[in-house]
């Protein structure tokens, strides 16, 4: 078991890292976040990487072979009639492959009451809180600026990372996501 003490100094939390069983997945978007996860878990080279071809065409794909090096890379479909594509791709992930634990870097969205131009229609669906011992989120009650100040403590390379939704490679600044990600860091500051 591991625990690492993260964020700065106005706001440090605990996380855990902690696996159990041989057959551990983790949910990779091509983004900062699980791809600072990743980086977190024993026996990388054991651990089964899920990515979703997301609905909106762009390629996550590629950034998560290209972050990780594994051409092993297990590809799902997400269903355009399917509501919460990912959500049901998780627990059909558990179901057909036999995963013991499954790991998502899911994560909090900007407090709303502090920063209201976060609340959008298209914001990331993310929960407040997930009781299960198969679906594994040691991020969750994190924001994206405790994620940014780990992967810096830890010399984990972002660079390579793609958050934007609107184009494959850069970022386009203004779509939520860019804009989460530049928030975080502003916090940092
Ligand atoms: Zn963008």
């Amino acid at each position: 078991m591991k625990q690492y003490i993260v964020g700065p100094k106005w706001d440090q939390r605990v996380i855990t890292i902690d696996p159990k069983g041989d057959k551990i997945g983790i949910a990779m978007s091509g983004g900062i976040d699980s791809w600072v996860l990743y980086n977190l878990l024993p026996n990388k080279d054991n651990i089964i990487i899920y990515t979703f071809e997301t609905p909106s065409g762009v390629d996550d794909v590629e950034t998560v072979y290209k972050l990780t090096g594994r051409d092993d890379i297990i590809v799902l479909p997400t269903m355009p009639e399917d509501p919460t594509p990912v959500k049901n791709g998780l627990k059909v992930l558990v179901r057909e492959y036999g995963l013991n634990q499954l790991y998502t870097g899911v994560n909090q969205v900007p407090h709303y009451k502090y920063f209201p131009e976060f609340q959008e229609e298209n914001e990331p669906p993310r929960p407040w809180r997930i009781d299960s011992d198969v679906l594994i989120t040691p991020f969750l009650h994190l924001y994206k600026y405790h994620i940014i100040w780990l992967a810096k403590d830890l010399g984990i390379d972002l660079s390579g990372t793609q958050s934007c939704t609107t184009q494959p490679v850069g970022h386009c600044g203004t779509c939520w996501w860019c804009r989460e990600k530049q928030w975080a860091y502003d916090q940092l500051k």
